[in-house]
């Protein structure tokens, strides 16, 4: 046990926060010390080949809302175990990865070679691997519009090539479900759950042979480095992308840089690579201006249609409200009336313009703040 390193707030001194207790957890779960590459692990390629190449982490995190993410995931799966009698949870072991997968459906012929009470209430029509995945409302539309991401869609496939050339490991409490052998998985689920609101989206297709192949090519060609650095960062770095602000590795992904500068300027270390970083601001630049102009036209064409479900979007309108503003004249009349007196202060529009007017120059001090720093990207003159 570790006691608390900083004073709770509100709390009586000594008194631990609860946090304490999840992060000692967190720490000890097996993925946060794993040396072997999970399934799970697969959403940056030079991410996992610090997990295999033993690479030491070089930072930590506080992670409550993964932290939470994980609670409300191991409760669903439990209860969907008790209730409906899926597999979760189970060990996969394949030729250079492993994994839990979050829930497998057995269909009617693989359930019946199971004792009774590993039989789901229900058999799915085929076996079916489920992955669950719980995000924040934030990301809700996203994952409505877009569904699962290439690492999440990767993660899986493994799962699902794992147990169709495997089966379930052979491990403590799932022996019965190990002399199946391999299973045929023909279906592949994502079921969606908004940790804010308990939303649910479920999307899901069949299996997809090629789609299982290449993400056991990206696993070999992790397994294949020696050092991390020989393969690419398939993110933008902190600031700029979630996983690499959380990710154990930033520091020995990126560098450091002083306070304030972003470690991407590391990147750029001659004048061909700000060359190539102007080129991609302007490239950058111009799609965005061409976004812009679709969005500008489509949003003049909807002007008057009412908020309904269109396709496959739903439009609502908000805003259209009186915007308001103190009345300073009523303002001074309650002042009369309660015999309260009007604080005056200097007007310093009216003044900086009587200055002007007067051709004096306006006198300034240093505020000790500086202005936003703006890019701006001509084309050079030859
Ligand atoms: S910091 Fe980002 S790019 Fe680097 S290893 Fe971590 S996730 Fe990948």
């Amino acid at each position: 046990m570790t006691a608390p390193t900083a004073p709770l707030q509100g709390a009586a001194p000594g008194s631990p926060s609860i946090w304490t207790a999840a992060h000692n957890a967190d720490r000890r779960r097996p993925r946060s010390r794993q040396t072997e590459l999970g399934a799970s692990d697969t959403v940056c390629s030079r991410r996992a080949a610090y997990i295999v190449t033993g690479a030491a982490r070089t930072d930590t995190h506080e992670g409550k809302a993964a932290i939470l993410g994980t609670y409300i995931h191991a409760g669903l799966l439990e209860d969907a175990r008790k209730e409906f009698g899926w597999q979760v949870e189970r060990t996969v072991v394949g030729d250079n990865v492993r994994g839990h997968v979050d829930a497998v459906q057995l269909d009617e012929a693989t359930a019946a070679r199971l004792p009774k009470a590993l039989r789901p209430s229900v058999p799915a029509a085929v076996c079916t691997v489920e992955d669950v995945k719980t995000k924040s409302v934030w990301k809700w539309d996203h994952v409505l519009r877009y569904g699962a991401t290439k690492a999440e869609l990767r993660q899986v496939y493994l799962y699902a090539a794992i147990l169709r050339k495997h089966g379930f490991a052979d491990v403590r409490g799932q022996k019965a479900l190990a002399r199946l052998g391999p299973i045929d998985v023909q279906r592949i689920r994502f079921r969606f759950v908004c940790r804010d609101d308990g939303a649910e989206h479920v999307q899901e297709f069949d299996f997809d042979e090629l789609e299982a192949s290449a993400a056991l090519f990206w696993v070999d060609r992790v397994l294949e480095v020696e050092d991390p650095e020989e393969l690419p960062r398939d993110h933008d770095g902190p600031g700029l992308a979630a996983v690499c602000d959380y990710c154990p590795w930033l520091t020995a992904c990126w560098g450091q840089t002083g306070p304030g500068i972003p470690v991407q300027t590391l990147l750029v270390k001659d004048d061909d690579d700000r060359a190539q970083a102007l080129a991609d601001y302007v490239r950058g630049h111009e799609q965005e201006s061409a976004g812009k102009k679709v969005k500008a036209f489509a949003r003049a064409k909807l002007d008057q249609t009412k908020a309904d479900t269109y396709g496959a979007n739903t439009l609502s309108w908000s805003g259209g409200n009186p915007v308001k503003r103190p009345d300073v004249q009523a303002m001074v009349d309650l002042y009369d009336d309660a015999g309260v007196t009007v604080p005056m202060v200097p007007n310093l529009d009216v003044m900086v313009a009587f200055l002007k007017q007067e051709g004096i120059a306006v006198p300034m001090k240093d505020t000790g703040a500086k202005t936003a720093r703006s890019i701006n990207v001509r084309p050079a003159r030859t």
